[in-house]
C-alpha cells in the first residue's frame, strides 16, 4: 500500500488535499493522471450500466438535500455509527471497527459507551444559518434517484423493470479514515436504482450480483480470484435491506467491501410517498395492476474502485541481467490506462525524427489518449510509462524516415514488432474494441 501511495502521489494519481496547509483528513484531490484512470472508470461503469441496457437512463441529481428526504429516508434517525471515546488519550473510535469495544488500542484506556454518531454532513442554505435553513450533504446517491422516481417515469416510456443509474459525490463524516483513499470523508458513488415487480426481486437480485462480478472481471480486468461474492447474515442487514450480498476485494490489508448490491424493496419510494403525500406507486398497463417497485441496488465507490485498479494492475518484475534491477509496471486494462499510446522520437535532438514522430502523435491524438516524450533514452522513457500503465509506445527511428514503419511496443510482454504508420489507428482501434475508451 506505501509503495502504491507513494506511486501515485510521484506520478500525479492522487494527491492529499489541501496539503500545503497540512491537509484535510479524509480528502484527496486526483491528480492529473488520477482524474484519467477515474473517467475511465465511471465511463466502464457508465457504458455497461447504461448505455448497453434499453431499459436504464441516466440521472445526476443535486448533492445537497433538504431534512425531509432524509427524515423520510430514515437517514436522519439511522445514518449513525457507533463512536467510542477514550477517557484518557481523547482519542475516538469507530467501536465496530475495534477489537476490545473497552479498551483504547492507542493507550491502554478506558473507552467510554459508545454513542450514536450521525455521519450525515449538515450545511445551511441562504445567509441565515438557523434551523430553517438546515440541509445536509447527501450520503449516498440513491436518495436523489428516489426522489425523482417520478420524474424519470413521466417524462421516459420506461416500463417496470427499469433503472436509473447515477454517479456522484457522496459525503460521510466517518469518525475514522484511512487506507488511502478507501475510506474517505468526500467520495464517488456509482449506483443504479433497478425498479422491479414486487416478487420478481429474488430473481434480480440474483442477476444483479452475478452481472456486477462480471463487470469487475470482464470491464475492470480485476484477477477474479481477488475478488469474492459474501451474502449479509440477518442480523448484518440495514434497516431498509431484505438481502445484500457484498463484492469483496482482496486489500493489503485485509478481505474488505468494495461493491454492495442490496434488495430495497420498496422500503424507500414508501417512505417518500409518505413523507411527501406524493403518489410514486406505479401503473403496470399490461396487467392494470398498480404497485410500489422493489429495488435491486448495485452501489460501489469510484476511488475505492480506482484503489483496486491500481493494487490489482501493480507489479514489480525483474529485467534485464543485473540481479536486482526490477521495473515496476501497472498492468491496467488498455480501456483503463490514463494514456493509451506513448510517442517516441528515438533521438530529441535529430529535427527531422522529432518532425515526423510529432506528425505520427498529431494522427492519433484525436482518437486516443495519446503522450508524448522525448526525453532522456528509450529504455528510461518505457519505464515511465510502465509505471503510468501505458499498453502502448510507439518509438520513430531513422527506419521510419526511409520505410514509414515505427516499432510499437507493448507493455506486458515487452516485445516490440514493426507496423507502417498508415496501420496504427486500425491497430488500435481493433486492440481497445467497441467503445474502447480513448
Ligand atoms: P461501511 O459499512 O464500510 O461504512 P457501507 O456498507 O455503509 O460501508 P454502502 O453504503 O454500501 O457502504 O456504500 C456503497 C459503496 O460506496 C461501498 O461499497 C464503497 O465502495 C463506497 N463507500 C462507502 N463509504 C465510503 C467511504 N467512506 N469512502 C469511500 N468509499 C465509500
Amino acid at each position: 500500500m506505501e509503495k502504491i501511495a507513494a506511486l501515485a502521489k510521484r506520478r500525479g494519481f492522487v494527491y492529499g488535499s489541501s496539503d500545503i496547509y497540512g491537509g484535510l483528513s479524509g480528502f484527496w484531490d486526483y491528480g492529473p493522471l488520477g482524474v484519467e484512470l477515474k473517467n475511465n472508470i465511471k465511463r466502464l461503469w457508465w457504458r455497461a450500466m447504461v448505455h448497453m441496457r434499453r431499459n436504464v437512463v441516466g440521472l445526476d441529481a443535486a448533492i445537497v438535500m433538504p431534512p425531509a428526504v432524509w427524515a423520510a429516508s430514515g437517514h436522519l434517525e439511522n445514518f449513525n455509527d457507533p463512536l467510542v471515546e477514550c477517557q484518557s488519550c481523547k482519542r475516538r473510535y469507530r467501536a465496530d471497527d475495534i477489537d476490545d469495544p473497552t479498551t483504547c488500542p492507542n493507550c491502554g484506556g478506558r473507552l467510554a459507551e459508545p454513542r450514536q454518531f450521525n455521519t450525515m454532513f449538515q450545511t445551511f442554505v441562504g445567509p441565515v444559518a438557523d434551523d430553517a435553513a438546515v440541509a445536509y450533504l447527501r450520503p449516498e446517491t440513491a436518495q436523489g434517484t428516489f426522489v425523482n422516481f417520478k420524474n424519470v417515469l413521466q417524462s421516459t416510456n420506461q416500463k417496470v423493470p427499469f433503472g436509473i443509474a447515477q454517479i456522484g459525490k457522496s459525503f460521510r463524516n466517518e469518525i475514522t479514515t484511512g487506507n488511502f483513499i478507501f475510506r474517505s470523508r468526500e467520495f464517488e458513488q456509482m449506483e443504479l436504482e433497478y425498479f422491479v415487480q414486487p416478487g420478481t426481486d429474488d430473481e434480480w437480485f440474483q442477476y444483479w450480483r452475478k452481472e456486477r462480478m462480471r463487470w469487475w472481471t470482464e470491464y475492470m480486468g480485476v484477477h477474479p480470484e481477488h475478488l469474492r461474492l459474501r451474502d449479509y447474515e440477518p442480523s448484518e442487514l440495514s434497516h431498509y435491506s431484505k438481502q445484500t450480498a457484498d463484492i469483496e476485494y482482496q486489500f493489503p490489508f485485509g478481505v474488505k467491501e468494495l461493491e454492495g448490491i442490496a434488495d430495497r424493496t420498496d422500503f424507500d419510494l414508501r417512505a417518500h410517498i409518505a413523507g411527501s403525500g406524493i403518489d410514486l406507486t406505479y401503473f403496470d398497463e399490461r396487467s392494470g395492476e398498480h404497485f410500489v417497485p422493489y429495488v435491486i441496488e448495485p452501489a460501489v465507490g469510484v476511488d475505492r474502485s480506482f484503489l483496486v485498479a491500481m493494487i490489482d494492475a501493480y507489479e514489480e518484475e525483474p529485467v534485464g541481467t543485473k540481479p536486482g534491477d526490477f521495473r515496476t509496471v501497472l498492468k491496467f486494462k488498455p480501456q483503463l490506462a490514463p494514456f493509451k499510446i506513448a510517442v517516441f522520437p528515438l533521438l530529441a535532438n535529430k529535427p527531422d525524427l522529432v518532425t515526423r514522430a510529432r506528425e505520427i502523435y498529431d494522427q492519433l491524438l484525436p482518437y486516443f489518449a495519446t503522450a508524448w516524450d522525448d526525453i532522456g533514452n528509450v529504455g528510461k522513457r518505457y519505464r515511465r510509462q510502465d509505471e503510468i500503465g501505458t499498453p502502448w509506445a510507439i518509438t520513430v527511428d531513422f527506419q521510419t524516415l526511409e520505410d514509414g514503419t515505427v516499432t510499437v511496443r507493448d507493455r506486458d510482454t515487452m516485445t516490440q514488432d514493426r507496423y507502417h504508420e498508415n496501420e496504427l489507428l486500425d491497430l488500435f482501434r481493433g486492440r481497445l474494441g467497441p467503445g474502447g475508451i480513448s
